[in-house]
């Protein structure tokens, strides 16, 4: 670490103490700043990196609801308002009994950039609560979301702050959320995206984030000479980003052997055709059951709980050519990271955001593999956010094709931005550095236009 990076993190450390996610996220993107605060001293006059690390506005509050045996619960509610030189505040909502201030933060301040490659003008901002959804009623959710959202509504709107979808949150919490939005505030209008259908949602934005981390992919081999086409494919999670992904790679001919939930992993040697995708999404969306259920419906699985006493998962570890860790942050750690090189892995495309640890991503930046963070890979679920917003705003619906045309060109510029800015110093093929430069220069450029706010 440099002397610069060094003191940075250590002043950012001290004004943010037990915040290890964030702090992960920011050391990752001042490492690659350096070269540009050097070439470009006008941002180190202006403290722009000192300014973007700091949230606009943080929100806390209080989530009281009543569970179905009629007790009171209580949750905490979150909304970071994190960087709006581009645009609205606009990143999603989480549920999930991990969340913290520390990992809203880290999930805040990696949307600026993402949203920054879209080449959408959407600002950074991110929320959510450490109520768990899992073994919860729809009425229990359906209460829950109506109390997140009678304090929520005060903080956002559609030129302000435009909520989404992330962990625990997908359609049917959007659903409840926006009622209750429309209730109190007694406008319809697009303060949410992710929503159904019928009441203005955009056609392939459930696919959206899945899809683009495996156009991200194919888009890295085409750098090669290289398609999808026969490749086998590692991916984790089954939630909202792994079930695209899963399509999407079938779509382009490769084959998706693994997937898992929280409780463990299948591997099915003879590939997830459509067939039991069609299954996992059945089993997740809507009997909202666990992955174990796919290896006793399909004899050629195999289940492996998950084993906290093993230093590594063994997800990871079977041969491959392509990786789509679509879960959560920090669920590669360096021995998956060596486990997958040892397999012959060469693409890992981040459908999850920070999914990979530190020393993992200087392992794959070392070795040189087609490696896409998911602050670019999996930027195309916010990027078909922003066509939901496109299209609320001019009261029209695109075709599923006219959408999902338009994600593939978005995930094609994403792309280009990465080859360019790693280029342009000095860094090719780093698609780490790629994408925090590209991200970093837009914002920050826009923060210099707008003075010191
Ligand atoms: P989701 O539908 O709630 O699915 C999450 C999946 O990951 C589930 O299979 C879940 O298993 C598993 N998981 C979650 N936390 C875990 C943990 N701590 N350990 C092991 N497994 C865990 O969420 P999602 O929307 O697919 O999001 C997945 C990732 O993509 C997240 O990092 C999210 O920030 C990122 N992302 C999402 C979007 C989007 O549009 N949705 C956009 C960009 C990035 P259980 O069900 O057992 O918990």
């Amino acid at each position: 670490m440099s002397a610069f990076v060094d003191e940075f993190m250590a002043e950012l450390k001290a004004k943010n103490p037990g915040e290890p996610e964030f702090h992960q996220a920011v050391l990752e993107v001042t490492e690659s700043l350096e070269v540009v605060l050097d070439r470009n001293p006008q941002y180190r006059q202006a403290k722009i990196l000192e300014r973007i690390t700091e949230p606009e506005r943080v929100f806390l509050f209080r989530i009281p609801w009543v569970d179905d045996q009629g007790e009171l619960q209580i949750n905490k509610g979150y909304r970071i308002q994190m960087n709006s030189a581009i645009g609205p505040y606009k990143g999603g909502m989480r549920l999930h009994p991990s969340v913290n201030l520390g990992v809203l933060k880290f999930l805040a301040f990696e949307q600026v950039f993402k949203n920054s490659l879209t080449t959408l003008p959407m600002g950074g901002g991110k929320g959510g609560s450490n109520f768990d959804p899992k073994g919860k009623s729809d009425a229990e959710v359906m209460r829950f979301c109506q109390s997140l959202m009678t304090e929520l509504c005060k903080y956002i709107g559609q030129f302000t702050d435009v909520p989404a979808g992330d962990i625990g949150v997908g359609g049917r919490e959007i659903g409840f959320m926006f009622g209750q939005y429309k209730r109190i505030r007694g406008e319809f209008v697009g303060v949410l995206t992710g929503k159904g259908l019928n009441w203005g949602g955009s056609l392939i934005r459930p696919e959206a984030t899945g899809y683009g981390a495996v156009y991200f992919a194919a888009e890295m081999l085409t750098t090669r000479g290289e398609t999808l086409e026969g490749k086998t494919c590692l991916v984790s999670g089954s939630g909202n980003v792994a079930q695209y992904a899963i399509e999407k790679i079938l779509d382009l001919g490769g084959k998706p052997v693994t997937c898992s939930d929280s409780g463990g992993y299948i591997y099915d040697e003879a590939g997830i055709d459509r067939e039991k995708q069609a299954f996992i999404l059945e089993l997740k969306n809507v009997k909202r059951g666990r992955i174990s259920e796919y290896a006793e419906k399909f004899k050629s699985a195999v289940y492996t709980p998950v084993d906290k006493a093993k230093d590594y998962n063994p997800l990871w570890d079977h041969k491959a050519e392509c990786a789509f860790p679509c879960a959560t942050q920090n669920e590669i750690n360096a021995k998956d990271a060596a486990n997958l090189l040892k397999n012959g892995v060469y693409v890992v495309s981040e459908g999850a955001n920070m999914p990979t640890v530190p020393d993992g991503v200087n392992l794959f930046v070392e070795k040189g593999i087609l490696y896409g963070p998911g602050k670019a890979a999996n930027a195309g679920g916010v990027a078909t956010s922003g066509l939901e917003m496109s299209q609320n705003s001019l009261r029209l619906s695109w075709t599923r094709e006219e959408v999902d045309a338009r994600l593939h060109g978005i995930m094609k510029a994403i792309h280009k931005q990465c080859v360019d800015a790693s280029a342009a110093y000095g860094m090719e093929g780093n698609y780490v550095a790629g994408a925090n430069i590209a991200g970093f220069l837009k914002v920050a450029d826009s923060m210099l236009d707008q003075g010191v706010v």
